[in-house]
C-alpha cells in the first residue's frame, strides 16, 4: 500500500527550506538499496544546503564502497562517539529502507530518544507509522525508487546529477535483481530512463556490483549449491543451511552470501527458498518465494521477522539444527499456500 502524510510534500518543504543537521539511517546489514537509496538521498540533500551525516548499524561489504559519498558514511560499529553525536545534534531524522526502529539494531537506543522530526522514505510493508511523515509504498521497486519520487514531489528534480543519478540506479537495479523482479510498474522503468539521461556508465554499475567478489566467494558459492542445499519437492521448497565453521572455512566476509537465497528459485517447481547461517548469538534466516507464497508472513509468525511478499528475514535463538528442525516441521501447515503457484 502507498501511504503519504498528510501534507508531506509541503510540510518537508518548508522544513527543508531551512539549513538544518539532517542524519539519514538505514537498516543494520545495508545492501545496495540501503546504501543506494541512503547516499542518493544525502548527494541531494547536500546540494540543498543541508548539513547531512549518513549512519549504518554496522559495515557493508566492499563492492558498496564505489558509492559516490561512501567515505562519509559513519558505520556505528567503528565509530560510535561521532554517530551518537551526531543524532544528538540533528533537526532531522530520515529512515531509508526500513520503518521498524528494530532494523536498526544498537542504533534504535539513541534514534528512539531523539526529539529530531523523522522521516520514513521506505518500501516495505508498513505496520507502525511511528514517523512524524511517511513517504511508503511496498509496491516501489526500492527504496532508492522512493528517493528519486521523494525529489519529484519536492520539485527538485532539476537538481539531481551523474552522482545522485548513480546512486538511485544502483539501488533499483539491486532491489530488483537487475530488473528480473519487483519491475513489473512501468514507473520503476520510467525513472530509471530519467536516470540513464545523466550519462551514468550502467554496465560500469553492474560491475561494481556483481563482478567483484572474491574468489572465496565463487567458491563458497559452489560449496553451499553443491553440498549445502536441501530440496524438499512437495513442499516446492529448498533450503540452504551454514555452520561457523563453514563460514570461517571460505574466510567468510559480511555480503559474501549475498544473493545465495535466490539460487534455488530456478529450480523448476522450487517457490520457496530460505538460508540459515549460524551467526554468534543466534541463527539468521533469509526467506525468498516466487508467486503468491507470502515468506514475510511466515517469517513474522515463526521467525521474529518480516519484510516484503517475496523477500524476507528472520532470526532464531534455537540452535542451527533445531531452527531448520522447526521450519522442516512448519512446512506441512503451508502446504496449500506452498501449492498454489
Ligand atoms: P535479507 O534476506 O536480504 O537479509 O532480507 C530480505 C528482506 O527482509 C529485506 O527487505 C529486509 O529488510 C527484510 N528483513 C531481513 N531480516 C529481517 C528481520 O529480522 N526483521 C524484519 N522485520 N525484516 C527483515
Ligand atoms: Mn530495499
Amino acid at each position: 500500500m502507498k501511504h503519504i502524510s498528510d501534507n508531506f510534500t509541503k510540510e518537508v518543504d518548508k522544513l527543508l527550506s531551512v539549513t538544518n543537521n539532517i542524519v539519514i539511517v538505514t537498516h543494520a546489514n545495508p545492501d545496495a538499496d540501503a546504501i543506494g537509496s541512503s547516499l542518493g538521498l544525502y548527494n541531494f540533500l547536500i546540494k540543498k544546503g543541508q548539513n547531512v551525516q549518513v549512519i549504518t548499524p554496522n559495515s557493508y561489504p566492499e563492492f558498496l564502497w564505489w558509492m559516490p559519498g561512501n567515505k562519509s558514511i559513519v558505520n556505528f560499529t567503528e565509530d560510535k562517539k561521532i554517530a551518537i553525536e551526531k543524532i544528538d545534534k540533528a533537526q532531522i531524522i530520515f529512515y531509508v529502507d526500513f520503518n521498524e526502529t528494530s532494523r536498526i539494531d544498537k542504533l534504535e537506543k539513541y534514534v528512539s530518544k531523539s526529539i529530531a522530526i523523522k522521516i520514513i522514505i521506505d518500501h516495505h510493508p508498513l505496520f507502525n507509522d511511528k514517523a512524524d511523515y511517511t513517504l511508503s509504498d511496498d509496491k516501489a521497486s526500492s527504496a532508492a525508487e522512493l528517493v528519486y519520487e521523494f525529489i519529484a514531489l519536492l520539485n527538485n528534480i532539476n537538481l539531481i546529477d551523474v552522482e545522485i543519478a548513480k546512486c538511485i540506479f544502483a539501488g533499483i537495479m539491486a532491489d530488483t535483481g537487475c530488473f528480473s523482479y519487483n519491475s513489473s510498474k512501468s514507473r520503476t522503468f520510467e525513472i530509471v530512463a530519467e536516470l540513464l539521461k545523466f550519462n551514468i556508465n550502467k554496465d560500469e554499475i553492474i560491475s561494481n556490483l556483481y563482478d567483484n567478489f572474491s574468489s572465496d566467494r565463487f567458491r563458497f558459492l559452489g560449496y553451499c549449491l553443491n553440498e549445502k542445499l536441501k530440496i524438499f519437492p512437495e513442499y516446492h521448497t529448498a533450503i540452504i543451511s551454514l555452520t561457523k565453521k563453514e563460514l570461517e572455512k571460505f574466510n567468510f566476509k559480511q555480503g559474501d552470501d549475498d544473493g545465495f537465497v535466490n539460487y534455488p528459485l530456478s529450480i523448476k517447481g522450487i517457490i520457496f527458498s530460505a538460508i540459515f547461517t549460524e551467526k554468534d548469538k543466534n541463527v539468521k534466516i533469509s526467506f525468498r518465494s516466487k508467486g503468491s507464497f507470502a515468506t514475510n508472513k511466515f517469517a513474522k509468525q515463526n521467525f521474529e521477522g518480516g519484510g516484503h511478499i517475496n523477500a524476507s528475514g528472520g532470526k532464531s535463538d534455537l540452535s542451527l539444527e533445531e531452527a531448520i528442525e522447526k521450519f522442516v516441521c512448519l512446512l506441512p501447515n503451508y502446504k496449500n499456500e506452498l501449492d498454489e503457484d
